[in-house]
C-alpha cells in the first residue's frame, strides 16, 4: 500500500451534532469538558475504521453521546463475519475457538471491559455493561459469558466455515506458532472527542490468530490496547498485543501528551520504547492512534501499512500512518 495513500471520502457531514448529552453514571452533573476542544474527531484502527468512523458519526448526531459512538462505531465492525481479527468471524486460537476480547473507557476513566469470551456478537456492548452495571473493570471467559446471559446479552453459537477450513489447514502442522505478521492482526480500536469536548474510547478484537487458548492480548486492558482521561487525551493500539502491554502502550501516548508532547510524536515515542527494549524485534507490527484533549491528532506504527480512519466535519479519510521500519518483501 502506498504510504502517501489518502482516500477522501466526502459524506455530508457538516452540521451540528444534536445537543444535551444524558450523563449516565454516578453523578447528576456532567463531566467537564475540555476547554478550547475542537471537535468531533473520531479515530480508529485500519481500513475497517472506516465504517466505523461512518457509524459512530451518525450515532453521534442522533444521540449526542460520544460514549454511545465508540460503542455502537466499532460494534459495526464486530458483526461483519467477513473480518478475520475482530467479531465472531476472526481467526480462532490454536484449539480452534475463536475467542473475543473488548473494553471501553469515557472521558472520566470509567472502563468496562471483557476478556477470553466466545459466544456473543457485540462484546463491546457488554464491556460498556460491565462499566455501567458493576463495580469491577474486566469480566473474563465463563463468569464473563455467564454474567452477560444474566444480563440479558443474548448468546449467538456460530461458526465461519472458511475460518474453520482455514484453522484446520494449520492445525496439520505440529508446530505451535501463532502468526503475527502483518496479515492477521486488525483489532478495531476507536477514540473519539465531540464538540463539546468528552472524549470515549473503544477496542475489540479476536486477537492473535492461532494464540495459546486463554491467551488475551492487550486489547481489553485498559492502559495497553486503550487508555482515556478526558483532561489529557484518549489513545488506541493494535498489533502484537504483548508488545504493547509491556509498555502499558495506549497510557504512555497519554501520558506523554499530557506532558506536552504532540499526539504523533506521542505515537512515536510509545513504538521507539517498544523497539529499544526489543531489539531483535522482526515481523512484529505494532501501531497507535492518538487523539488530544484539544482534537490534535496523530499516529506512528512500526512498520508501514497501518492505516487508520479519521472522521472530522470535513468528512472521512484513510490514511496511512508514519512508520519506523519498511516491511522486506
Ligand atoms: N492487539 C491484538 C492482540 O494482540 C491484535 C490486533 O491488533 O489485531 O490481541
Amino acid at each position: 500500500m502506498d504510504h502517501e495513500r489518502r482516500r477522501f471520502l466526502r459524506l455530508g457531514l457538516v452540521g451540528t451534532l444534536a445537543a444535551a448529552i444524558p450523563w449516565k453514571k454516578g453523578s447528576a452533573a456532567a463531566p467537564m469538558a475540555t476547554p478550547g476542544a475542537s471537535g468531533p474527531v473520531i479515530l480508529s484502527t485500519w481500513d475497517h475504521g472506516l465504517a466505523a468512523n461512518q457509524k459512530a458519526w451518525e450515532v453521534l448526531e442522533k444521540t449526542g453521546s460520544v460514549l454511545d459512538a465508540v460503542v455502537e462505531g466499532v460494534a459495526v465492525v464486530e458483526s461483519d463475519l467477513s473480518n478475520r481479527s475482530v467479531g465472531q468471524g476472526g481467526s480462532p486460537d490454536r484449539d480452534g475457538h475463536v475467542t473475543l476480547d473488548a473494553c471501553v473507557q469515557d472521558h472520566e476513566g470509567h472502563a468496562g471491559g471483557v476478556a477470553f469470551l466466545e459466544h456473543f456478537e457485540h462484546p463491546i456492548q457488554i464491556a460498556r455493561a460491565v462499566m455501567e452495571r458493576t463495580p469491577h473493570v474486566l469480566l473474563v471467559g465463563e463468569g464473563a459469558e455467564r454474567w452477560a446471559r444474566e444480563n440479558g446479552f443474548k448468546e449467538r453459537r456460530i461458526q465461519v466455515p472458511e475460518v474453520q477450513a482455514a484453522w484446520k489447514e494449520w492445525a496439520k502442522k505440529a508446530e505451535y506458532k501463532p502468526i503475527v505478521n502483518r496479515e492477521n492482526h486488525d483489532t478495531i480500536g476507536q477514540i473519539a472527542l465531540d464538540s463539546k469536548g468528552l472524549m470515549a474510547g473503544s477496542c475489540t478484537t479476536s486477537g492473535m490468530a492461532y494464540k495459546v487458548h486463554g491467551r488475551v492480548g492487550d486489547s481489553p486492558i485498559i492502559g495497553a490496547g486503550l487508555f482515556v482521561d478526558g483532561e489529557a487525551g484518549a489513545a488506541c493500539a493494535t498489533g502484537t498485543g504483548e508488545l504493547v502491554i509491556r509498555i502499558a502502550g495506549s497510557h504512555t501516548v497519554v501520558e506523554l501528551m499530557r506532558q506536552g508532547v504532540a499526539p504523533e510524536e506521542a505515537c512515536r515515542q510509545a513504538v521507539e520504547r517498544i523497539l529499544r527494549r526489543n531489539p531483535d524485534l522482526k515481523g512484529h507490527q505494532v501501531g497507535f492512534l492518538a487523539l488530544r484533549a484539544d482534537g490534535a491528532h496523530g499516529a506512528f506504527s512500526i512498520y508501514n501499512g497501518f492505516t487508520y480512519a479519521l472522521s472530522t466535519t470535513e468528512g472521512h479519510l484513510l490514511r496511512e500512518a508514519p512508520f519506523a521500519r519498511r516491511w522486506e518483501e
